[in-house]
């Protein structure tokens, strides 16, 4: 898409050796050991440095901090090939990307250049905002910074954290004073082996095994005022403004997934043979699978047009939302529609939409979910 302000959907040559770099790596590196990530629950440590070596774990990072410098738009591009062939390991990936965002946003010069230069280095970091008791409800949450001196005390526990157990260090967000609520809130970074910093085990769950999720529990840890990100206050708004610019992102990643899973669907309807001709000739697995790839089409078109908008310095808050609500229930709709497709196979561990149906889940979850995503379009809405 070009960036000069005319609508282009054609993608420039640049553009498209970055998205065909992130497809080989995906078909060569990714999808070859996605069953096993799956299976092991393993953290896929030998992708994800593979990862790094291409610099897809910082490609937000600007080039003088030592990154790669991409554009949100080139981001998701690269975002969608990843998670076409594991989402799992794609967040277990791009999750540093999401964990810089609030030094991006908030910090100052020295902070950019440490924490950036951090990530091109090989270090992984992970973004701790949800509690036991608050996710949604981000004004709810308990994690206090006191001031004392020239540093603060940090208490509280986190949960959900995609790279808990991997992370060199963590953006945090923690009440420096609960009285004002909305500004009261402030955001740190903290290092993992900072004395009071520890790491939950990971957790269990439902898909995307190859990404860890843990909690990470701080217990009076001294915090130096110099990692302060931004000023005393700022944290509600840096949140904010960090899923302006995380969803789109996160989208892309529902993008890969519910292409994978269209793919596999055409693949399988052309060869399974019933009532004596293959299953995508009757019409209703047919139109089954164009409404797929027309879902698929018009999630793409939100996640591309709001990832241009954060690029055009144009407020994205509602493109944004579309497009993180719209590709999640997309992927959700286009990974069961899969399993339909394939029948009594789609529910066997050895096909491969099985997986895809239970990583889709968090996508409705995870980065706000699609209820707050509606929320946020509501109000957007009528404040007007
Ligand atoms: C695998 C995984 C990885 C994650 N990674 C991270 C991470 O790296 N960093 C991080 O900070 N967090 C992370 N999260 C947390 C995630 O963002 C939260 O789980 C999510 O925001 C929902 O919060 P909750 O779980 O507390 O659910 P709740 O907020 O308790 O919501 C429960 C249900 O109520 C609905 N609901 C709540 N409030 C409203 C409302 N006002 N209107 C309508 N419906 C509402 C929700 O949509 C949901 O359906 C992760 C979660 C998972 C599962």
């Amino acid at each position: 898409m070009s960036m000069n302000g005319s609508i282009n959907f054609a993608l420039t040559d640049e553009q498209r050796e970055i998205q065909m770099l992130a497809r080989e790596f995906a078909k060569n590196e990714i999808a070859p050991v996605a069953e096993h990530y799956d299976k092991t629950h393993e953290y896929p440590w030998p992708v994800v440095k593979k990862a790094q070596e291409m610099g897809f774990t910082f490609l937000n990072v600007p080039e003088q901090y030592g990154g790669m410098g991409f554009s949100l738009f080139e981001e998701v591009l690269v975002g969608e090939e990843l998670a076409w062939g594991c989402s799992g390991m794609s967040t277990a990936i791009v999750v540093n990307g999401l964990a810089i965002l609030p030094v991006l946003v908030a910090g100052n010069e020295e902070q950019k250049k440490e924490y950036g230069g951090r990530l091109a280095n090989g270090q992984m970091a992970a973004y701790c905002l949800t509690e036991p008791e608050a996710g949604s409800d981000v004004a709810g949450i308990k994690t206090r910074a006191i001031k004392n001196g020239d540093h603060y005390i940090l208490n509280g526990s986190k949960t959900f954290i995609t790279g808990a157990t991997v992370s060199d260090f963590y953006t945090v967000f923690a009440y420096t004073d609960p009285e004002k609520k909305y500004n009261g809130m402030s955001c740190f970074v903290v290092h993992r082996d900072w004395e009071g910093v520890s790491v939950g085990k990971p957790f269990d769950k439902m898909g995307q095994h190859a990404s860890d999720t843990a909690e990470v529990i701080f217990e009076d840890v001294k915090v130096p005022a110099n990692c302060l990100l931004g000023e005393e206050g700022m944290g509600f708004l840096i949140a904010m403004k960090v899923f302006d610019r995380s969803r789109p992102g996160t989208a892309s990643g529902a993008l890969g997934l519910a292409r994978r899973a269209l793919e596999e669907s055409i693949t399988y309807a052309k060869t399974r043979m019933a009532m004596g001709k293959p299953i995508w000739r009757h019409q209703a697995i047919g139109h089954k699978i164009a409404d797929m790839a027309m879902e698929l089409e018009a999630a793409r078109l939100l996640v591309w047009k709001s990832a241009w908008a954060v690029d055009a310095g144009v407020k994205n808050t509602t493109i944004s939302a579309f497009a993180k609500a719209y590709a999640a229930d997309a992927a959700m709709k286009i990974a069961t529609e899969a399993v339909q497709v394939f029948g009594g196979y789609g529910y066997m561990s050895e096909y491969p939409v099985e997986k895809l149906m239970r990583d889709a889940k968090i996508f409705q979850i995870y980065e706000g979910t699609s209820q707050i995503q509606r929320n946020i379009v509501v109000r957007e809405l009528f404040r007007k």
